[in-house]
């Protein structure tokens, strides 16, 4: 049986940015991963207000960036699952599917997160199912040191790489301002955001 090095990289990808593009191009040649899954979050429990485009259009952009890459995918278990995302699900849903659909192949599975994530992971539902379930990757990311809580050592593997200082906050705050986001978000996902009359509005403070 042959085996594949699955990368699994969860996040809100309100929008989708060069820094996930980036971290998720040099995590896979760091650890030599046949393929990194992005998968967009359908309700995120953790963040308060959720995320401000529809899912459909946060998934959208994700397959517009991704479309020019060799060995990355999308997945859409986060969105069709309802009810707010746990990554222990989300891992759950994957595997699940894998060996109906690669009968020949086994898998071995990582989960990328940045740096500031991979500091939260031990608060998240489920870490252990989370690590018995994957291998975590922390990449790194400006502004944020790379911890990793107790729970995790063994568990968890650190890709240092120069990632770019861009988060989808910063996008969605210049879009709402009519500034420009070139070099932020590929061309594609800004002319998406664009054409869709994504971000223009700020968000109702709750
Ligand atoms: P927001 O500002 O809305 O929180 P974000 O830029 O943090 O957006 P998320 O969708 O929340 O993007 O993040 C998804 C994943 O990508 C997380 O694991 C996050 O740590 C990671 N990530 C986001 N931006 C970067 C970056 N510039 N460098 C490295 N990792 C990043
Ligand atoms: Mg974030």
């Amino acid at each position: 049986m042959s085996s594949r090095r699955l990368g699994v990289f969860g996040g809100t990808f309100d929008p989708v940015h060069s820094g996930h593009l980036v971290a998720a191009v040099s995590v896979r040649r760091a650890l030599e991963l046949d393929e990194v899954v992005f998968v967009p979050t359908g309700h995120s429990w953790h963040k308060v207000p959720g995320p401000q485009a529809p899912a459909l259009d946060r998934l959208a952009m994700v397959q517009l960036a991704v479309a020019d890459y060799e060995g990355f995918a999308t997945s859409t278990v986060d969105i069709d699952r309802l009810g707010p995302t746990y990554t222990v699900d989300t891992l759950t849903d994957l595997q699940h599917a894998w060996p109906e659909e690669h009968p020949d192949e086994e898998a071995a599975w990582f989960f990328i997160t940045g740096a500031d994530a991979l500091a939260d992971v031990q608060h998240w539902r489920d870490p252990e199912g989370i690590i018995a379930r994957a291998q975590l990757v922390g990449v790194s990311r400006p502004g944020h040191m790379i911890s990793t809580a107790p729970l995790l050592v063994g568990h968890s593997t650190i890709v240092e790489v120069a990632t770019p200082d861009i988060s989808s906050s910063q996008v969605r705050e210049r879009v709402s301002a009519g500034e420009s986001i070139e070099g932020l978000v590929p061309t594609v996902v800004a002319e998406y955001i664009a054409e869709h009359g994504l971000y223009r509005d700020r968000p109702v403070a709750t």
